[in-house]
């Protein structure tokens, strides 16, 4: 069965005789199959998806691996005769995809006219896979297409074709010469939660009412060992700073693992505890937050937070000179000499 070819038959009409010497297999994994088949079978409009796999010429001919496919998102608009996949979403999808798989290609399209009756392509999605697969983004010369036109005793009615560029008439692949195969694509799992995840999404926000892109800054993170740095940098310049200000102060490690620095503040008989500790995971949170909490006669009497920022010394500074002055009742006189 491995080695099983057909040739491919017919053109763009549907007429069967074989036009050309070229030797097509075409193999599709289970699961992205059955997956193929759920989204129909509970579907009374038009559903679709872009296939993933591997489209491979060589001296024997043509190898068409169908790994999995990426569903049409949750902002698809779709009919009982028309489909317009998300295509926001499913090149977002495509991207994390790639960050995993950097070998995934994008080799085709599949989609259903089990809803309509009409159990060929119509001409809009023939002229729109010519277009697909002359496009100049497009990485392949070849473009598979899956066109399920019925479900039948559990069963997909399934008719498939090849798009070539450069060539307007498109070839039809016979059925007997597709294999589903026992293969399973390592990141099955999460385009399968994606297509969970797009029908949710669709429940919740009913059809074609999908907010598009809310133009919300999304933030990318620093690479750690920058991170890392920055955080040796707060640490050095803390200590420099303390040595000169607060020259009591002693780095200790509390219980939890967070860096702290403590020292007191000594008034008339009295005196303000200051511990300044920093967040948990450094290298996780380039400016991150420490907290300041000072300490007045075994209670605690201030607890901020401070921005780790370049601005933060000054406002130490300021919180414990504020606390100070605020202990009314035994007010305590900060000795820091002026530099
Ligand atoms: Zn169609």
């Amino acid at each position: 069965m491995k080695n099983k070819r057909s040739k491919i038959y017919g053109n763009s009409w549907g007429t069967q005789k074989d036009i050309r010497e070229i030797d097509v297999k075409v193999e599709i994994f289970r699961n992205a199959w059955n997956r193929i088949k759920k989204a129909v079978s509970s579907s009374n409009i038009e559903e679709g998806g872009k296939l993933l796999g591997t489209i491979r010429q060589d001296m024997n001919g043509l190898t068409i691996e169908v790994s999995s496919y990426i569903d049409s998102g949750p902002a698809v608009d779709n009919s009982a005769t028309h489909l317009h996949p998300d295509g926001d979403y499913q090149e977002s999808m495509f991207r994390i995809l790639e960050t995993f798989d950097p070998e995934v290609q994008h080799i085709g399209s599949w989609h259903s006219h089990h809803c309509n009756g009409l159990d060929e392509l119509s001409q809009g999605d023939i002229r729109g896979y010519q277009r697909s697969v002359n496009n100049p983004q497009y990485n392949l010369d070849y473009f598979f297409v899956i066109l399920i036109y019925g479900v039948r005793a559990r069963e997909l009615r399934a008719k498939y074709y090849l798009f070539c560029r450069g060539q307007n008439p498109h070839y039809i692949i016979r059925e007997t010469e597709v294999d589903i195969i026992g293969e399973v694509y390592p990141f099955e799992e999460l385009l399968s939660a994606g297509e969970k995840t797009s029908e949710q999404s669709r429940r919740i926000h009913g059809l074609r009412n999908i907010p598009r892109k809310t133009g919300k800054n999304f933030l990318r993170d620093t690479p750690v060992h920058e991170q890392t740095e920055s955080i040796k940098e707060i640490l050095s310049d803390d200590s420099k700073w303390l040595k000169e200000r607060f020259p009591s102060a002693v780095a200790s490690r509390s219980k939890r693992g967070r860096i702290r620095w403590n020292w007191q503040i000594k008034g008339d008989g009295n005196f303000l505890w200051v511990h300044y500790t920093y967040p948990p995971k450094l290298n996780e949170n380039e400016t991150g937050t420490a907290k300041l909490e000072i300490a007045y006669k075994n209670s605690m009497i201030l607890v901020e937070s401070v921005q780790l920022d370049s601005n933060r010394h000054e406002l130490i500074e300021e919180l414990i000179a504020k606390t100070a002055h605020d202990t009314v009742s035994n007010p305590i006189r900060i000795d820091i000499t002026e530099q």
